[in-house]
């Protein structure tokens, strides 16, 4: 129906114009009638089109990358590693591997293919002993069993969003001297950390809620342990075999304490404990002969 009257509008001023010479008068009344978003390296534009027929186009310009710390885009997963094997698992990406990975850095991008990358496969990385630096951005939520067992990782950043660190994660890394634990980890399972021998002090984020049995089982380098408030378990022989160290405090949050925790552990002359002596002796628990006791320490 208003096609009809425009094109009876459009007829009449053309045959106006055969009259009297002069242009058809009409304003152009532009509407959008396509869009293409920009990406982060492609370009956009947006299409008006009159009813006329005129038409123009407006440039939308690339985004460019969201880069992270580690170099990688959380939008497009740019900086990750190439040759990454995934498996779509319950809307998102895993990360499978190769277990035969031959660069020196390991960086898993926050996204794959625009979807997002959620876990690292178990036993993903394990024995690869060419891996010295492992980066992984924001977005992944849990680290398999055994995923970077016996790698020769040095350095770990792990990201605020992680939420579990899983049994063996990192058992055996022998050179890992440095790990930063993210904001939202909230279990370091059995032997997660155990026997990186390199590993100096690992801060524990409020988040942490376990800490399963041997996850830091012969961390000799580790001299300082604050098991932060919040933390309801720490397993049988967590930081047994830590011959360095020297300093420890436990939290009154704690509901389990589990069986020879502090086991060889040579340098250590007393445990800090937050809460009063009542409560620690409902936890049951046992300290080495030698080491005292300090209730309603302060971490
Ligand atoms: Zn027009
Ligand atoms: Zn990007």
């Amino acid at each position: 129906m208003l096609k009809g009257k425009l094109g009876v509008a459009l007829a009449l001023l053309l045959v106006g114009c055969m009259v009297c010479g002069c242009a058809p008068k009409h304003t152009h009344v532009y509407e959008k009638s396509a869009e293409q978003l920009p990406t982060c390296t492609k370009a956009g534009f947006t299409e008006y089109l009159c009813s006329c027929g005129e038409s123009y186009r407006e440039t939308l310009e690339p985004l460019g990358h969201s880069l992270d710390g580690e170099g990688m885009c959380s939008v497009c997963g740019y900086g990750g590693s190439e040759g990454l094997a995934y498996e779509w698992e319950d809307g998102g990406w895993t990360v499978a591997g190769p277990a035969a990975y031959g660069e020196e850095r390991l960086a898993v991008a926050a996204k794959h293919e625009s979807q997002p990358v959620v876990k690292i496969a178990p036993s993903a990385f394990a024995h690869n002993a060419s891996i010295r630096e492992i980066a992984l951005a924001e977005g992944l939520e849990e680290i398999g069993n055994d995923a970077f067992a016996y790698t020769g990782a040095e350095k770990v950043r792990l990201p605020d969003s992680l939420k579990r660190v899983g049994s063996n994660a990192f058992l055996s890394c022998t050179a890992l001297a440095e790990v930063t634990l993210g904001e939202g980890t909230e279990r370091l399972d059995a032997y997660a950390f155990a026997y990186c021998t390199a590993l100096g002090g690992v801060e524990l984020p409020a988040s942490v809620r376990y800490v399963g049995n041997f996850a830091f089982y012969q961390c000799w380098s580790l001299e300082e342990m604050i098991v932060p408030n919040g933390v309801t378990f720490v397993g049988d022989l967590a930081f047994a075999g830590c011959r360095d160290l020297t300093s420890v405090f436990l939290p009154a949050s704690l509901e389990t304490l589990g069986s020879y925790v502090f086991s060889e552990c040579p340098s250590l002359r007393e445990v800090r404990f937050g809460g009063t002596e009542e409560q620690w002796n409902a936890l049951g628990a046992e300290l080495p002969a030698g080491v005292a006791l300090a209730c309603g320490a302060e971490g």
